[in-house]
């Protein structure tokens, strides 16, 4: 193939974040058609001064970087693409809403949201204390375009030899992308080896009338992981990993184990999903509502496909039933 004559060269660069989640990496693809950047880290002017100056010692400024491909829309992966005035945006059609700050998609989102932790049994306080954590979020995205929106199976534009997956599942705008003849891929947050992903619940997308249930799909992005050859996959966190196939077989049995876990929690009892959060996170429900809810409702959904448990409403509250 014609881009073997490239010497292609991918290199790690870790920068800080103010997440509970750590430092993020963000990698740079140098010898291929178009100098290359996968992610930029949050918007922090730490993280940005760091960046420019590893940038700086492979010999690059942020104006030789000619293209971004985001792996997703999360802010410790976005914040920072309007300050590369020369490159062009690469990722899933779904950023298009989160990076052009669509304000009617926003709005949508969030009051869907709050509907839902609300018909879930979260009260009031909470569901404010999320609302004001998801607007301080936003503080660390900017404003831009998605110039290339690209598919599962589409070449990645700029990238000889690289194409697109698409991971739904810890984010509705995942993707991976994958160097078939190297044997290399770069997955951001879907697989990470010191921790596992969280299926984040998202409200539907222009088009879509309910939620997907981001855990369903994550475990089929993550078994499809076990179709392609992949001899190494960097992560947006975390060190690279060498055998996806036992980390994805980990993984699934976790989730697997968790819902076996909740069931027993629940008992014979009726509970909503906020009753069940505060029984299997009792130390970190307060520190991450948003993601142990999601984690949880995300377990119950797992349940009720697979004829565990069921779902009964009362005065507009949903409970859940394990049998
Ligand atoms: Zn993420």
């Amino acid at each position: 193939m014609a881009y073997t004559k490239y010497k292609q060269k991918i290199s790690t660069i870790t920068l800080p974040t103010p997440f509970l989640v750590g430092p993020v990496n963000v990698y740079l693809i140098e010898g291929n058609e178009a100098l290359t950047l996968v992610d930029t880290g949050p918007r922090t002017e730490e993280g940005w001064e760091l960046l420019c100056n590893e940038l700086l010692e492979r010999g690059y400024t942020t104006k030789d970087i000619e293209q971004i491909i985001l792996t997703h829309h999360h802010p410790d992966h976005v914040g920072l693409i309007d300050r590369f005035e020369n490159a062009k945006i690469t990722g899933h059609p779904k950023l298009k809403p989160w990076l052009e700050k669509n304000e009617s998609f926003l709005n949508q989102t969030i009051n869907y949201l709050m509907n839902l932790y609300k018909s879930h049994g979260m009260n009031e306080r909470m569901i404010e204390h999320i609302y004001n954590l998801n607007m301080s979020y936003l503080q660390f995205t900017c404003k831009a375009k998605v110039d290339h929106p690209v598919r599962s199976g589409d070449e990645v534009p700029g990238l000889k030899g690289w194409k697109v997956i698409e991971t739904p599942g810890h984010a509705q705008t995942q993707i991976m992308i994958l160097n078939e003849e190297e044997q290399k891929a770069i997955s951001g947050d879907h697989l990470i080896k010191h921790i596992s992903s969280n299926a984040i619940i998202e409200a539907p997308y222009s088009g879509q009338e309910e939620r997907s249930k981001s855990l369903l799909q994550y475990r089929e992005s993550l078994l499809m992981l076990k179709n392609y050859p992949i001899k190494v996959s960097y992560s947006g966190h975390g060190d690279p990993i060498a055998d996806i196939s036992a980390l994805v077989d980990e993984r699934v049995q976790e989730q697997n184990l968790r819902a076996g876990h909740i069931k027993e929690l629940m008992g014979n009892d009726a509970l909503t999903c906020d009753q069940i959060t505060q029984l299997l996170f009792p130390k970190v429900y307060k520190k991450q509502p948003e993601l142990t809810f999601s984690e949880t409702l995300g377990h119950l959904d797992l349940l009720v496909s697979t004829g565990q448990a069921e779902t009964e409403q009362k005065a507009g509250t949903i409970f859940y039933k394990a049998y």
